[in-house]
């Protein structure tokens, strides 16, 4: 590893790398070995607020940059996620159990916001309106919105931080992260290495590593952003939500939630390619992400087939080691996850559901588990699982499966298979997520579509055109080119 990626206990905390001045010390462990990666020592609100003072104190020289200026750093950024390839592969495996095919995609997802972020600065633009009154001119400008904090959670934490920070930064804002406590590197430190190297000036990016129970509520009532992204859990992001628009300093706010995609299998579905789809998009990361498919719902007439071909699949997947070529599942992030994710395997078993596929847990490793006769009602349907484990339910017609798939608080993300490309786009319009997949999985991502949810999924859009609106404000200025006449 170079000597610059070394060191990553310290944090860039308002323009200097150091320790944070907290009392208490985050030891960051390997989820898959239960070893020690690092320990970091926590920042308190002190520097905090330092850091959010010095992102205020630099902003606005760096949105003086010329769009160039901002576009090339942006680039080296990208020529360095090419450099460091292997350093950011590999702490993704040991920091966040990722699998070998998780951490490349990861990386390609936050390389690709990079290089899509370095494209904003020349694609900003404002807009000259209209006026009814004599002499005057509308002109509307767009604005970066000045501080930008944002908050990511464990399960892809490179990419969901790097989402928020590399658009708020090419647009001119400075910004301040805290990461996931599980995921401190990956989801902050390494980004901030990158940008460091890249030539980004001090003090426009910090990391602040703390809890969220300590410093969770100041960062978000903090008087210096204008905006919070948070990413995470919908629990959380109603606390935050609450914050921003009832707290003291109302500020905009960004709210990418839970999820519980849905997966539709219509009776003219091609099987064998509904199987592979929902493999992929059940068992991806150990099914921790928030489009991971949470209920399969397949036709009667092609359940029996579908069931039996998914669980001699989903058999064969292996698990264990993530650091292993061909493993398909490795660890749960912590033990308060998989131990949720044991209570809710018992809770399948208890409501009555079918055990199709267990498994013993091993460590931190939870083998695929699926069941089948689920009904709506059951726990395993209701809640955001978040694990290797699935529910099927069986519906009787289309009209039965998009009420069932519309049975649900969330809507992220979704998808349904049929053999005719109208009627899945039809079901896909009927169902109400911000995001539908006609024969495919429901986790996708690219970095020029709108990504976000409906519903208690959240508020706001990411990528492309929609992360331009998300991380600026318009003003609007008019000029009176000639005197006014007035009423009175
Ligand atoms: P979480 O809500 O527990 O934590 C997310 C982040 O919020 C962490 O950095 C945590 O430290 C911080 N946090 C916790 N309490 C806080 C508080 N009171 N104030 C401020 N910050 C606080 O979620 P998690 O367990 O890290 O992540 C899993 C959840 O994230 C799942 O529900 C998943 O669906 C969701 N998620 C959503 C998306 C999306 O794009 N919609 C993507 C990934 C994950």
């Amino acid at each position: 590893m170079s000597e610059r990626y070394k060191d990553l206990h310290l944090q860039p905390l308002a323009g200097e790398w150091r320790q944070g001045s907290g009392e208490r010390e985050v030891t960051v462990i390997d989820p898959y070995q239960q070893t020690e990666l690092l320990k970091i020592t926590l920042a308190n609100r002190e520097d905090l607020d330092a850091a959010y003072q010095r992102a205020q104190a630099v902003q606005p020289e760096w949105a003086a940059k010329p769009p160039a200026e901002r576009a090339a750093l942006m680039h080296r950024v990208v020529a360095l996620f090419d450099e460091r390839k292997d350093e950011i592969i590999d702490w993704l495996v040991r920091e966040s159990g990722s699998t070998r095919v998780k951490a490349n995609i990861e990386w390609g997802a936050a390389r690709a916001i990079t290089l899509e972020a370095a494209s904003m600065p020349s694609r900003v633009h404002g807009m000259t309106l209209t006026s009814d009154i004599p002499g005057k001119e509308n002109r509307v400008y767009r604005k970066p919105l000045g501080v930008v904090g944002v908050i990511s959670p464990w399960n892809f934490p490179l990419h969901l931080s790097q989402r928020s920070i590399a658009p708020a930064i090419a647009l001119g804002n400075a910004v301040v992260v805290k990461p996931a406590s599980d995921t401190p590197v990956t989801g902050g430190l390494l980004l901030a290495r990158l940008f460091d190297e890249a030539g980004l000036p001090n003090g426009v990016l910090s990391v602040v590593v703390g809890s969220g129970s300590e410093i969770g509520d100041a960062f978000v009532e903090h008087a210096v952003p204008s905006l919070i992204s948070f990413t995470g859990s919908t629990p959380v992001g109603r606390r935050i939500g609450g914050i921003c628009s009832g707290g003291e300093h109302i500020k905009q706010v960004a709210l990418e939630l839970g999820g519980n995609s849905p997966f539709v299998v219509l009776d003219d579905a091609d099987v064998d390619q509904a199987v592979n789809a929902s493999l992929a998009g059940k068992f991806l990361h150990q099914g921790q992400i928030c489009m991971a498919i949470n209920r399969i719902i397949v036709h009667e007439r092609l359940y029996d087939d579908f069931v039996s071909r998914f669980v001699e699949r989903a058999k064969t997947l292996k698990y264990g080691d993530p650091a292993a070529e061909g493993i398909v599942i490795g660890p749960i992030i912590n033990a308060k996850q998989r131990e949720g994710l044991e209570a809710k395997i018992a809770k399948a078993r208890e409501e009555g559901a079918t055990v199709l596929l267990d498994g013993e847990i091993q460590g931190q490793v939870v083998p695929p588990h699926v069941f089948g006769d689920v009904t709506p009602a059951m726990d395993i349907s209701r809640e955001e699982i978040f694990g290797p484990l699935v529910g099927i339910q069986k519906a009787r017609d289309e009209a039965h499966a998009l009420e069932l798939a519309n049975d649900t608080q969330y809507g992220l993300s979704s998808a349904v298979f049929s053999g005719d490309l109208d009627r899945g786009l039809r079901f896909a319009q009927g169902i109400r997520a911000g995001m539908v997949h006609v024969n495919d999985m429901p986790v996708n991502d690219e970095p020029n579509v709108p990504f976000g949810g409906e519903k208690n999924s959240g508020l706001g859009r990411f990528n492309g055109e929609w992360a331009i609106e998300e991380f600026t404000t318009d003003q609007w200025i008019s000029v009176q080119h000639q005197a006014r006449q007035y009423p009175f």
